[in-house]
């Protein structure tokens, strides 16, 4: 509205121009052409405002200037006719004027409706557009344009085209000949290249494509042309991507083919839609065979239901990875196979199938548990098994040698280097000399000390070590698998120590076979003299007596080597059974003393003997216990120089009794008194020390003490300074009755005996002691004999020897036993064979008692006089 407004008045405002354009000229023209300067005015209103402004103006105009310049001047006169004609002309030339100026605006607003209906057209179009003019200079660029190159269109009006439109080749950048030339030149129309890439103005591009067309004017010529290109980078991309889809396509097409696991597609049904080689070499089915099938085909009876649960899982759109299951083959060969399942997806998402991934892991599987085997071998062996790098430092060592040396974990064995396994002074040995001789021999064993972490211990390991090598055969580390020999070394020093002993016990039994001859020796020499005294004596009871004197006293000291022999070998056997009964200490100790005051009397020994006054009970065997501490007091006398001071004292301390006996005699080395009591052990065998005795004594007397209950020790200053042993056993608080001391044999009564022996001056001899003391003696000096001589004199008592010639006692015995008249008659075995199990065999054979040789007269006799209480005797 506005701007009609200001039309009109520009168009009434071209009138009064006009108007005042004739008033100027009025002076120069006069009456003449009044209304010549209205044209213009008229024109201009027309081509302003059309005829609707034109007419008014044109009538408004003939108005002022009629009224201004026609005469009568001042006056609106149409009487005239000159003025009616004028008017009419006036009014004619105007309609002219009015016609003309609104066919030009019609053709003007068509013009201007199809330039503006172009201009929408090319901001719309989408494509870019530039045109020019046939000098290639750009006189319109559209906003696309603008857009693509960078240039505003008014900074590109005029420029030359190439340099706003810069093309280069996609690949090799080169500069493409620009189409707008050629269609210029050619006047055709002419398509971009392919592949044109577009420099923008800031320097970056866009992929472009489109054409070139010529613009001809009405005659035909080419005038300008016109150019129009998109963007196609976008499009480009889609390309690039099919492409590269069908590159993968066939890519993984390839590989499916190729590929080592067999991959199968099957749909929701389970039938087998595609089978790779893999997949035939697997299952040993072709695809032919295998495709269009049910996977039921590859799958074990008993597995079947997990198709189902594969295919539940697929249907909710779910991937089934690594599933370790069982198939089978076409040879019917189960197989374990790793399987990878997913779902596939057709375009709108929805599941129609699956492709399952099948690899073989049977090898694997196979691997792994022998891997899991040798690992609990490893791991179960009770050796040390362990690896380390070259540096030392271990990465794996077992559970066995994790405890053998004493570390909670493998990762603590991680930071401990191998050296610390080591005690400090045998690290140099192996890091220096050992494992550099391992990496040259591949191999090396050595017993060394594994320290303890904890308590520090040694353990002696047999240290087996192997070189670890890669596959160039270059050292990467240390084996071992080692061994605690600790044990083993123990036995074997143990060993070789019982060997020493054995050979130190060796050598002491040579010496004391060499000393039993000796002292067996030595009471002969003087016995033989006295008998030979005897002979020549003439009945001079003066030399008689001395004889007799000596070999009893010779014969003694053989005797108690011998007792003292046999005790020894009872005890070595375990065959020394005790008698054990409740006895009081200072009767035993008065028995020992008897025994050994000859001795202590000859060598003008002191002895003193203090003892508690309250009586002390024992439960002992009587003459074993004496036999211990008479030895004691034998030793005292023997090892002290004559006139020497030997004590012996009893102490009661609560429940046991400490027996002393000492002595200021010889003493014993520092260094032998842990060893006294052992067999065949003597301080000095040298001729002139040497005392009788064969170095058992010492020993009879400990195992006594200790079958005892007890104990013993020997104590010493050393060499010459006096010995003392003192005994601990343990007494009766108390006793259940005072013991009497045993009735001694007193009958001497006559008895027929038979004595039989093939010794016949032993029998011999015992007959005239028989005799002696008023009894009746035959004699028989074997088997046969003794059984009818026992027939024939019918005696009370035999005395019969075991090893007889044609018939031993023990036969004898059976065979006077079986007879009636044999019944009762004492038959007391007379041997040398004094053992448990000699007692026990004579027993057996029907034997009231048995007697060792030589026999104790008195003992005979006290023998004897229990038979009048018709018991069994035992000696
Ligand atoms: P034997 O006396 O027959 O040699 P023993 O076994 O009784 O054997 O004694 C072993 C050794 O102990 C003796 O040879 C002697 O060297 C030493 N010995 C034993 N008793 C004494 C003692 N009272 N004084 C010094 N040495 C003794």
């Amino acid at each position: 509205m506005r701007s009609q407004l200001k039309t009109h008045a520009l168009g009434l405002l071209a009138i009064a121009l006009a108007v005042f354009v004739r008033w100027l000229l009025d002076p120069v023209m006069g009456d003449t052409l009044p209304l010549v300067t209205l044209f213009g005015g008229v024109a201009i209103a027309v081509w302003l405002g059309g005829y609707r402004l034109a007419v008014p103006a044109a009538l408004l105009g003939y108005g002022a200037c009629h009224y201004l310049f026609i005469e009568p001047r001042g006056h609106f006169d149409l009487g005239s006719s000159t003025n009616v004609v004028g008017l009419v002309a006036y009014l004619f030339t105007c309609s002219l004027i009015i016609a003309i100026g609104e066919v030009a605006r019609s053709a003007q607003r068509r013009t201007t409706e199809s330039r503006e209906i172009f201009r929408v057209a090319l901001r719309s179009i989408g494509d870019a557009v530039i045109t020019t003019d046939n000098e290639g200079r750009i006189t319109y660029m559209n906003e696309v344009g603008e857009s693509l190159t960078g240039w505003s269109h008014e900074e590109a009006l005029n420029q030359p085209l190439e340099r706003v439109f810069q093309i280069v080749n996609e690949a090799t950048r080169d500069p493409v000949q620009n189409p707008a030339e050629r269609a210029l030149r050619e006047g055709v129309v002419v398509g971009l290249a392919n592949h044109t890439v577009l420099l923008r103005k800031d320097g970056t591009e866009c992929s472009i494509d489109d054409s070139a067309a010529p613009i001809r004017d009405e005659s035909g010529e080419v005038f300008g042309c016109v150019l129009i290109f998109r963007d196609v980078t976008a499009q480009r991309q889609v390309e690039r991507d099919k492409a590269s889809q069908l590159d993968a396509a066939r890519l993984l097409a390839s590989i499916i083919e190729t590929s080592n696991d067999a991959i199968i597609a099957k749909s929701l049904e389970g039938v087998i839609q595609s089978w790779n080689e893999a997949a035939e070499r697997l299952f040993g089915y072709t695809a032919e065979e295998a495709v269009g099938r049910h996977i039921s085909l590859v799958i074990p009876p008993e597995r079947l239901s997990e198709e189902d649960q594969i295919i539940a899982s697929l249907r909710a759109g779910r991937r089934i990875e690594h599933f370790e299951t069982e198939r089978v083959r076409s040879d019917g060969q189960r197989i374990i196979v790793s399987l990878t399942i997913s779902p596939i997806k057709d375009d709108s998402g929805n599941v129609v199938g699956a492709s399952k991934i099948v690899r073989d892991v049977t090898d694997r599987k196979r691997a792994e548990r022998e891997r899991q085997n040798f690992v609990t071998v490893v791991e179960e062996s009770t050796d040390f098994i362990g690896m380390c790098d070259t540096n030392g430092i271990p990465f794996f060592v077992n559970r066995a040698g994790l405890e053998m040396v004493g570390l909670d974990s493998i990762e603590e064995a991680r930071r401990t280097p191998v050296a610390e396994f080591f005690f400090p002074e045998d690290q140099g040995r192996i890091l220096n000399e050992f494992f550099p001789k391992i990496l040259e021999d591949g191999h090396g064993e050595i017993e060394i000390r594994f320290r303890h972490f904890k308590t520090g211990k040694a353990r002696w390991m047999a240290y087996k070590v192997s070189a670890l090598t890669d596959a160039d055969n270059k050292p990467i580390g240390f084996a071992t698998v080692s061994q605690d020999v600790t044990e083993r070394k123990r036995l074997s020093d143990n060993l070789a120590r019982l060997a020493a002993d054995l050979s130190e016990t060796d050598r002491r039994k040579n010496e004391f076979l060499a000393t039993l001859a000796h002292e067996l020796r030595n009471p002969l020499a003087p016995m033989s003299n006295m008998l030979e005294v005897v002979k020549r004596s003439e009945g001079d009871p003066q030399l008689l007596k001395q004889a007799h004197d000596t070999i009893e006293r010779q014969l003694d000291q053989m005797v108690r080597l011998v007792d003292d022999l046999l005790d020894l070998s009872r005890i070595t056997h375990d065959r020394l059974e005790l008698r054990r009964t409740e006895v009081e200490l200072s009767e035993v100790i008065q028995q020992a003393v008897e025994v050994a005051r000859p001795l202590i009397d000859a060598a003008g020994h002191d002895l003193t003997i203090d003892l508690p006054d309250e009586p002390i009970y024992l439960n002992a065997d009587r003459t074993r216990l004496a036999q211990v501490f008479g030895n004691l007091l034998n030793n005292s006398c023997k090892y002290t120089k004559p006139n020497g001071t030997i004590s012996l004292s009893a102490k009661r301390l609560d429940s046991e009794v400490l027996v002393t006996v000492r002595d200021n005699g010889a003493g014993i080395p520092q260094d032998k008194l842990e060893r006294i009591f052992d067999m065949f052990m003597q301080v000095d065998r040298s001729a002139e020390r040497s005392q009788s005795g064969l170095g058992i004594g010492l020993t009879l007397v400990k195992r006594l003490t200790e079958m005892h209950g007890g104990s013993i020790e020997a104590n010493s200053g050393g060499a010459g300074e006096g010995s003392e042993f003192v005994v601990r056993l343990p007494v009766l608080s108390r006793p259940t009755f005072a013991p009497q001391p045993a009735p001694k044999a007193e009958v001497e009564t006559q008895r027929r005996i038979l004595i039989v022996d093939d010794n016949r001056d032993s029998a011999d001899s015992l007959a005239m002691l028989l005799e002696l003391t008023g009894n009746k003696t035959f004699m028989a000096h074997d088997g046969i004999e003794a059984v009818e001589a026992i027939e024939k004199h019918r005696p009370e008592v035999v005395l019969l020897d075991i090893g007889l010639p044609k018939l031993d006692g023990h036969e004898v015995c059976r065979r006077v036993r079986e007879q009636p008249w044999g019944k009762n008659i004492v038959v007391i075995a007379l041997t040398g064979w004094g053992q448990d199990d000699d007692r026990r065999r004579s027993q057996e054979a029907g034997f009231n008692g048995h007697l060792v040789k030589p026999v104790d007269y008195d003992k005979l006799l006290d023998l004897l006089s229990t038979l009048t209480n018709g018991g069994n005797i035992k000696a």
